[in-house]
Order: structure tokens, then sequence, then C-alpha cells
């Protein structure tokens, strides 16, 4: 079972990655670095960001909270 991508690139995403394997490659390393972490504030990166995608903040310039 596949997600469309929510960067809107019109790939796929695996249920368990939060972006098609393109995006993620994409964003900056401190950002995967981040998101990659579980704990207290995994959910808050998420949502900081899918804000950033939606704001159309470009994915090499997204930053989430350390
Ligand atoms: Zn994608």
């Amino acid at each position: 079972m596949t997600t469309p991508c929510p960067a809107h690139c019109g790939r796929q995403r695996h249920p368990r990655q939060y972006l098609c394997p393109t995006c993620w490659d994409a964003l900056p390393t401190p950002a995967k670095r981040a998101l990659g972490r579980r704990g207290p504030h995994a959910m808050t990166r998420l949502r900081e960001l899918h804000r950033q995608i939606a704001a159309g903040v470009p994915l090499g310039q997204i930053a989430v909270t350390p």
C-alpha cells in the first residue's frame, strides 16, 4: 500500500516514511537527521515539515526543531 508523497511531486511514499525517497534526499541533512529521530518532538517536526511544504518552502531550505 502506498500513499502520495506530501510534497506533491507525483511520486509515492512508503507508509513508514514522511516523503518519497527523492524528496527525502532533497532535504538538508540536519532536517533529515532530526526527522529520523523519535521522541516527544517527532510529531512537532512532522507538523513543521508539512507546514513548510504547504507554504511552498523549497525542500532544500526546510528546517525543523533539532
Ligand atoms: Zn516526493
